[in-house]
């Protein structure tokens, strides 16, 4: 029988690299999106259809959290300032693969991935770092991927663009978006 994977996914293009080579390696595949860190509740709701498209595309389903920012919200307020790979991420990324590791628990998986460390943006050996914690202390397998490697992030925006997925132009959070309009000048 194969294993069962939980993909935390971050983004639905993210995961347009490392859902289809899990399946290649042999994995019965299922994603997940957190998306309490994303602001405003619209852009959540852009990321998580194209999420659920995503999944339909790949014959497969994502279990979508319900939209609740306060709890990342007051978990992240003292990171505020923190730039992007800092340590809010670190607290951010924590957040998503704790809740990403519960759901693998309570409904049977053997494995938890991620799609994070698909973005150039992004330490891969961090987010490992994070996810095999959090995998341990729910009892599944961590398994280590770096999605960026082979030119990752490149094929995630040439696939995304062929299947039309959403692309965001941030990374998801109220800090990350004002960074992304101070770049742009708005
Ligand atoms: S920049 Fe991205 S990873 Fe970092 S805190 Fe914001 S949403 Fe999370």
């Amino acid at each position: 029988m194969r294993k069962r994977v939980l993909l935390h996914i971050c983004c639905a293009p993210d995961a347009t690299v490392p859902w289809p080579a899990l399946a290649e390696e042999g994995f019965d595949v299922g994603g997940f999106f957190y998306g309490g860190n994303i602001h405003p509740e619209d852009e959540w709701e852009k990321r998580r259809d194209a999420v659920g498209r995503f999944a339909g595309l790949m014959r497969g389903d994502a279990a979508i959290v319900p939209y609740d920012p306060e709890p990342w919200l007051g978990m992240t307020r003292n990171a505020a300032s923190e730039p992007e790979g800092g340590e809010r991420c670190s607290i951010c990324i924590g957040v998503q693969l704790n809740a990403a590791a519960e759901h693998a628990l309570a409904n049977g998986y053997d494995c938890l991935c991620t799609t994070l460390s698909i973005s150039p943006h992004k330490n891969p050996g961090g987010i490992n770092a994070i996810g095999a914690d959090k995998a341990r202390a729910a009892g599944v397998e961590w398994l280590c991927r770096v999605g960026r490697k082979n030119d990752g992030f490149k094929l995630s925006v040439s696939r995304s663009m062929k299947m039309g997925l959403y692309r965001q132009n941030y990374c998801g959070c109220v800090y990350s978006m004002r960074r992304s309009e101070e770049r742009r000048g708005l």
